[in-house]
């Protein structure tokens, strides 16, 4: 059985140091699926996937219902990856009202103004809710790690090595805050190759209908390809915790990285020790009496 193996395969554990290049973003690097011609797979990965968006639509509702616990996923990635393709694809089966998804772009004036933390903090989800966001508080450790122009004024320091570790400090203890209040924390890092990119950004220019999402911007940033693998790799080690592991799903194949994530996600949600909330003897009595109540309307 493939399924809810995956989160040991793509989860880092923590304390472990990993290396970016050890991760394939390719799909033939698992066993099982190994063995498989890539049409059989592609099926096989489809019935997981449409299992795993099953589960995930029964135990959003019990979350809901059992409203002890809110669940946070980051999603990150280098342009093209397809974050926004696997956030529509997995949770599509999910009640709109218990799910929130928020993208993170350029911080405003206004929230450069505050600590790197507060606007993420103001879109965190409530309990019984999953909250997805769209890049996160760790571009505050990437795109400004690679261009640390876009530092917010802050008191003169050096911005050498102990800075960035202090960041990773104040995630690590933002999340462990948020893990000891009742928030599940997820991490994925969609490990997209720099071919794989390419090839993608070709398709935006040369579909018509696809052109709309080209940005030169992005074109920009594929020069520091390193430097950002670098970034992420750094990141990576020093914030993948108990209470809030990182995932490096491989990303070249959408339908691979479709039913890894759904399937992090769903297996993580059902080990939870979720519950509908029990009825007492005194609502039970009130269930009654409403019950007669409109039994004796005419
Ligand atoms: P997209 O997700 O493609 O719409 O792009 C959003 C852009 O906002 C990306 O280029 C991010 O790198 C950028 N961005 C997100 N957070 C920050 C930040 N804290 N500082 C600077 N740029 C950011
Ligand atoms: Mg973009």
């Amino acid at each position: 059985m493939i399924k809810h193996r995956y989160m040991k395969l793509f989860g880092v554990k923590p304390g472990k140091k990993i290396q970016l290049k050890d991760y394939d973003s390719g799909w033939n690097q698992i066993e099982e699926l190994k063995k498989l011609d890539k049409n059989n797979l592609k099926e096989r990965a489809n019935v997981i996937l449409e299992q795993n968006l099953h589960d995930l639509t029964q135990v959003q509702q019990l979350l809901y219902a059992d409203d002890r616990y809110s669940v946070l996923i980051v999603f990150q990635a280098m342009d093209a990856a397809g974050k926004d393709g696997t956030i529509k694809h997995v949770m599509r089966g999910v009640n709109p009202q218990g799910c929130q998804v928020f993208s993170f772009k350029r911080p405003s004036v206004e929230e450069l103004d505050h600590n790197f933390l507060w606007r993420f903090m103001k879109s965190l989800p409530e309990r019984g809710r999953i909250g997805i966001f769209n890049r996160s508080y760790y571009e505050d450790v990437l795109v400004v790690k690679v261009h640390p122009e876009l530092l917010q004024n802050l008191p003169d320091g050096k911005r050498d090595k102990s800075f960035w570790a202090a960041r990773y400090e104040d995630i690590n203890a933002f999340e462990h805050h948020l893990e000891r209040n009742g928030t599940v924390i997820l991490k994925f890092f969609l490990n997209v190759s720099k071919e794989e990119q390419k090839k993608r950004f070709m398709e935006r220019l040369d579909r018509p209908e696809k052109n709309w999402k080209f940005s030169a911007p992005d074109l920009a940033e594929r020069e520091h390809w390193d430097d950002y693998m670098d970034a992420y790799e750094d990141a990576v080690n020093a914030t993948s915790t108990e209470w809030a592991p990182w995932h490096i799903i491989p990303a070249d194949n959408k339908w691979v990285m479709r039913v890894v994530v759904a399937d992090i996600i769903a297996s993580t949600l059902s080990n939870l020790d979720l519950r509908f909330p029990e009825v007492t003897e005194e609502r039970l009595k009130m269930l009654d009496e409403a019950r007669k109540k409109l039994e004796e309307e005419k």
